[in-house]
């Protein structure tokens, strides 16, 4: 960067630079040219002077080479040259300053000679006698007259071009040095610093990303430990049942069980097994969950089927405890994944039938509002205490234990439910009076596109 800032520096002085050496050259130019012209006329007026005393011979005397003397007839023809054979010389009468010398007594001009090849200050002055004395000196004279400043030119040129050098370099790294003193992870400390006004965006951009890898870095962490939270929760919640399972199996094994406790013990074996079976089950599905199932192909999905699906599957259970089951509303179609909305739909169902009391009653009720499906599942059942509210959608965490255990939960249902509904766009909402019963109300976009 400093590189560039020096470059674009040592560009504008050296452009500054040569834009005035130019018109300064311009100045001395116009300058040396009007000495030159100033000089020709009044060398004509002394020249024609010594012609009207002295005749033509005066001429013939003349050894200059910066100026050129042309004598010429009233005519137009041409009497004498210095520096021409003025026999093999066209007419003069056309010649800007002879006509004007011939009207008005001196006339002035300049032009690029034909026989000389470069540009000439022509001065004529009409002489008492009608003849012509035209006197002439090269452009070039002026260019050696610059030439002489050559040197000193030379000298102020290189005494720029060095102190451009210089201060460009002292100017970039003055430039760049507060700059490269940010530091990058407190950007906000220099947004105070005048010397940094101009990346001020700079500095709110280098804020904005801090914040985010803060953010990030928080949500990493948080998310390894509740990772590793899960890890070990998992490894506990499979060695209980195992240890059961193992446990009655060994009395079975070394004869300690009697005739009469073996059916006991298996019957303890296969519940304990059947709850292995969905603790497995559920962390399945909350792995599938974690690992991009919203990446899952989506399909218009019918949620009252899938409810009237899920009652039918837990008809058993309903009926066991004489629970009464009913579902209202009709066709609510949302765009899904089926098997996440079934979890949704059948993890509430269950919960409502477990914690609910004999005899009691289960309410699933769908409908439409303001593009969004409503699902409201509403049981008579035991309620969840306030303070257990905001908890119940954690992994492994049960409000009663032994009754989630003795109901066959695994802690699990409802992170399904939550982590299932917010991979649909949609929310959850949470009514519930303890001794009374709850209402799970989940409401979906119809379109259910994140
Ligand atoms: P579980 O497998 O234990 O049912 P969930 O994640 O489904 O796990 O639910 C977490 C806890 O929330 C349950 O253990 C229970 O204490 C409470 N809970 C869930 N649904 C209800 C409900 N309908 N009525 C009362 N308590 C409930």
């Amino acid at each position: 960067m400093s590189k560039k800032i020096f470059k674009s520096i040592l560009f504008v002085a050296l452009c500054v630079f040569f834009a005035s050496l130019i018109f300064i050259f311009g100045i001395i130019y116009t300058y040396f040219s009007d000495i030159c012209k100033s000089n020709l006329r009044a060398q004509t007026s002394l020249a024609a002077c010594a012609v009207e005393t002295n005749g033509i011979e005066f001429l013939y005397k003349i050894k200059d080479d910066n100026y050129r003397f042309t004598l010429i007839d009233s005519d137009g023809s041409v009497l004498y040259d210095t520096s021409a054979d003025n026999k093999e010389m066209e007419n003069h009468l056309e010649r800007e300053e002879i006509r004007e010398a011939i009207a008005e007594g001196i006339g002035e001009s300049s032009r690029y000679s034909k026989t000389l090849y470069d540009k000439q200050f022509y001065c004529a002055k009409k002489l008492d006698d009608g003849t012509i004395l035209r006197l002439s000196v090269s452009q070039t004279s002026v260019w050696v007259l610059i030439l002489s400043f050559a040197q000193p030119i030379a000298m102020v040129v290189a005494i720029a071009l060095i102190l451009s050098f210089i201060l460009a370099k002292k100017l970039s790294l003055i430039i760049v040095k507060p700059i490269n003193e940010i530091k990058p992870d407190s950007p906000e400390e220099y947004k105070s610093n005048e010397e940094l006004k101009e990346i001020v965006p700079l500095l709110d951009k280098m804020i904005e990303q801090q914040e985010q890898i803060k953010r990030d870095k928080a949500e990493i962490e948080k998310s390894a430990m509740i990772r590793q939270e899960f890890t070990a929760n998992v490894s506990h919640e499979l060695k209980t049942p195992l240890h059961v399972i193992s446990g009655y199996a060994e009395l079975i094994e070394n004869g300690m069980a009697e005739e009469k406790d073996i059916k006991p013990f298996a019957g303890k074996i296969r519940t304990e097994s059947a709850r292995l079976g969905l603790l497995v089950e559920d962390i399945i599905n909350l792995t599938a969950l974690d690992s991009g199932s919203e990446d899952s192909p989506r399909e218009n999905t019918d949620l009252y089927r899938i409810v009237e699906n899920a009652i039918d599957s837990l008809s058993t259970e309903s009926e066991k405890k004489n629970i009464t089951v009913s579902l209202s509303g009709s066709q609510a179609v949302v765009n899904g994944i089926p098997s996440v909305l079934y979890s949704i739909v059948y993890n509430l169902c269950d919960n409502a039938i477990k914690y609910n009391d004999a005899n009691g009653s289960v309410k699933v009720d769908i409908s439409k509002s303001e593009g969004n499906v409503i699902l409201s599942v509403t049981d008579t059942g035991i309620g969840i205490p306030d303070e257990d509210i905001d908890r119940i959608f954690e992994r492994f965490y049960r409000v009663n234990k032994s009754r989630s255990k003795e109901a066959g939960g695994t802690g699990l249902g409802l992170s399904i439910v939550k982590h299932g509904v917010l991979i649909h766009n949609g929310k959850i909402d949470v009514k519930s009076e303890k001794g009374k019963g709850s209402e799970f109300i989940i409401t979906i976009p119809e379109s259910a596109v994140l």
